[in-house]
């Protein structure tokens, strides 16, 4: 301001003062100044309003105003311009009665010197701008405390009440009543299982065990309803460092704990059925686990839970309704469970129960038992009732699990037992399962080798007439002579193959030796000329391009009609395929290949798909023809589909018979052919070979079977 001008209203009725006050004004050193004078206290708020001014010299006599009103004007029509009073001696009481009103400073006139002006000028005007910046900061304060998400609190622990902004109270829905400034206004709204924590973290930081006050809790606002908040504060101390004050602030979390809440749920759960997922599963088992080491006398069981044939209703049905089965299906586990037992769905079509508290494995397997019923009950599923088991696999809790994952894994193990040996419902786990795992890969790796070293062998099992026991002709069936393991069957090493690719030359390889085989048989007798042999095809061989060309390349070179050769295909291996895959299988059918159907009613739905490709010949899985408790039902069933065949054109097959009993009663309802333990098991090709030639080809009516 050194150079600059100052522009000044001088406000004195008396002549001479003012004259003299221009005169020291105009000795100012380094200050250009602009007069303007008025001698009324209404001619000052006139100029006031024409143009701005820098500083108002204000007498405090006037004849129409004098004392603090005359400042409370001039201030009025100009805030923001500093006031300097002039004044009398007598007067200075009245003068610095103006300075708690505004006035910036006074001056006893008789005293006045140009220095004392010229400084008393400067620091007005400078006082004045500080005081403006402070204010417009002060008002930005006071604009972002109004504006922010967050309420602010500041509590005076000597005095003990508390300053809420009005966003803190807007917050918690508080009216007027209920916005007291009290501590309780605050505390009172904790909630009650979260008090104690604040408490805790509000004691630590006033004692200065933490640098700050940080922390989360439920509230209950005026209208009753719950939010999440988050507390920051600072406590201010004095110089012995006893907190005297805390502030702080208060913001409303609820949307993101509501996030956070859905995160972790959805993190443990699974969606799909709302069911705890594996990573929930295996936090109880492991909870279950050191209850269970505190006190030993607490057992509990791992049931590993797989649906049988999903894919299956899944590539038929479609996805939606595979989801709606997995939802029905978790349904009925958690009705089915007591409280404290956990079900979770594992992925997929896995699903795991922890039984908590079982007396031991009977208790476990019952359970098992009782789970496979209640399942194996219909489901309503897309507007279809359809039928759905499961496969368990049962883990008793003991001493040798550490780990809830080991848990998991041998009742897992003890399921794919249960799931491969096709007759049991559920299976127990044993400590050899984790053993043959560990051979699995080692197996497959001989699989790779066994082509080559001729470990593979054809066995042949008997087709035969039910009523002259005349053979008709064979299944193919393939074995693994292992060199150290013996004799592993194609229930262990097919899916190997599948697993590790070699099911294409395993199952070419085996599908020459068995055509060549029956066509040396076909050879040595004339009336064996019509004997057919029958090869299981897997589901992946059809993807190979060229599966019907290959198949005649076969014929031709081994010289067997197409009429003699019968391909085995289950259910549910057309079901995954194209149309193209039926394209392949017609081509056969029309040089005279026939195909049967095998398994048939272990897959799903099998009636509707019996027009998706026309079978020659029906195969009954042994499971219908076996004795059970229901046997009328599968007598039925038999029956319905003997019928069902010969309305289509279609032969059948009973599968697995084992007594003479079930021989009769398949001849009672009219199947004609059959296969089973009670005619001949598979036979090397040599035993095979002795059958057809020593007896004619008719099994002999002896007391036991061939074998
Ligand atoms: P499958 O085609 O249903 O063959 C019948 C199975 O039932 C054979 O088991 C046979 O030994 C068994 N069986 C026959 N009569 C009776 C009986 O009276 N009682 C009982 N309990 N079982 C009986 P195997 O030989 O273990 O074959 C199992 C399955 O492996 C076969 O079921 C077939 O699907 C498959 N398979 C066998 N050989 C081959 C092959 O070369 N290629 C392919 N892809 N699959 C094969
Ligand atoms: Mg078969
Ligand atoms: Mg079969």
């Amino acid at each position: 301001m050194e150079q600059d001008s100052v522009a000044i209203l001088l406000v004195e009725d008396d002549r001479t003062e003012a004259g003299l006050i221009r005169a020291e004004i105009s000795r100012f050193a380094r200050m250009r100044a602009d007069v303007d004078h008025a001698s009324r206290l209404a001619a000052a708020v006139d100029r006031l309003a024409e143009r701005p001014y820098d500083i108002v010299l204000l007498d405090l006599n006037l004849p129409d105003g004098g004392g603090v009103e005359s400042l409370q004007r001039v201030r009025a029509a100009a805030p923001n311009v500093p006031v300097v009073i002039l004044t009398n001696l007598e007067d200075e009481e009245a003068a610095i009665a103006t300075l708690s009103q505004g006035a910036q400073d006074y001056l006893i006139k008789r005293h006045i010197t140009a220095e004392l002006l010229r400084r008393s000028i400067r620091y007005a005007v400078a006082r004045q701008e500080a005081e403006a910046s402070l204010r417009a900061s002060e008002e930005r304060y006071a604009l972002a405390v109004a504006g922010a998400r967050d309420g602010i609190w500041d509590w005076d622990l000597a005095r003990g009440d508390v300053h809420y902004s009005p966003r803190w109270f807007e917050l918690l829905q508080l009216r007027d009543a209920e916005a007291v400034a009290a501590p309780a206004t605050w505390l009172g709204r904790v909630h009650e299982d979260d008090r104690t924590g604040l408490e805790h973290a509000l004691h630590a930081h006033l004692r200065g065990e933490t640098p700050y006050l940080e922390h989360e809790f439920r509230m209950r606002n005026g209208c009753g309803q719950t939010l999440w908040v988050l507390c920051r504060g600072v406590a201010v101390r004095d110089a012995a460092g006893r907190a005297m004050r805390i502030a702080g602030s208060l913001t409303d979390i609820s949307d993101r704990k509501l996030a956070e809440e859905r995160l972790v749920h959805e993190v443990m759960h699974d969606t799909l059925t709302g069911l705890p997922n594996r990573a929930l599963f295996l936090d109880r088992l492991d909870l279950a686990l050191k209850q269970a080491r505190r006190d030993s006398k607490r057992q509990f069981a791992v049931l590993f839970l797989d649906i049988d044939r999903f894919k299956t209703i899944n590539d038929s049905l479609g996805h939606a309704a595979g989801d709606e089965l997995l939802v029905e299906f978790g349904k009925r586990l958690t009705m089915f469970l007591r409280p404290g037992d956990s079900v979770a769905r594992l992925g997929g079509d896995e699903f795991a129960i922890l039984l908590m508290d079982v007396a031991g494995l009977t208790e476990a397997t019952r359970v098992a038992e009782r789970i496979h019923d209640l399942l194996s009950r219909k489901f309503l599923v897309a507007n279809k009732e359809i039928y759905a088991t499961a496969s368990i696999g049962v883990a008793l809790s003991g001493p040798k699990y550490e780990q809830p994952g080991d848990l998991l894994r041998d009742a897992d193990l003890a399921m794919y037992r249960a799931k491969s040996s096709r007759t049991g419902a559920y299976t127990v786990f044993h400590s050899f399962m984790y053993e043959s795992v560990l051979h699995r890969l080692e197996l497959e790796t001989e699989l790779r080798s066994a082509l080559g070293r001729n470990e593979l062998v054809t066995y042949y099992q008997p087709i035969v007439s039910l009523d002259r026991l005349q053979v008709i002709g064979f299944e193919a069936l393939s074995r693994w002579v292992h060199p150290t393991r013996g004799m592993i069957g194609p229930d262990v090493f097919i899916p190997l193959a599948e697993n590790c690719g070699v099911i294409g030359p395993l199952s070419w390889w085996t599908m020459h030796d068995a055509c060549r085989q029956m066509r040396e048989w076909q050879r040595t007798r004339p009336e064996f000329a019509n004997l057919s042999i029958s090869v299981n095809i897997s589901s992946r061989l059809f993807a190979e391009p060229e599966f019907a060309a290959r198949t005649k390349a076969v014929l031709e070179k081994t010289g067997l009609r197409p009429e003699t050769l019968h391909l085995e295909i289950t259910e549910n291996a057309l079901l995954q395929h194209e149309s193209t895959t039926i394209a392949e299988l017609t081509a056969l059918q029309n040089i005279g290949v026939k195909f049967h159907l095998d398994d048939f009613g272990t897959g799903y739905s099998s009636l509707s798909y019996l027009n998706r490709f026309r079978y020659d010949t029906i195969k009954i899985d042994r499971s219908f023809v076996a004795a059970s408790p229901h046997v009328t039902r599968s007598r039925r069933i038999v029956d319905a589909l003997i019928s069902l065949a010969a309305v289509l054109g279609m032969d059948v097959i009973a599968e697995g018979v084992e007594t003479e009993e079930q021989a009769q009663k398949l001849r009672d309802l009219n199947c004609r052919v059959a296969q089973g333990f009670l005619f001949a098991k598979p036979l090397p090709p040599e035993a095979a070979g002795t059958l057809l030639l020593q007896h004619r080809g008719v099994i002999p009516r002896a007391t036991s079977p061939l074998s």
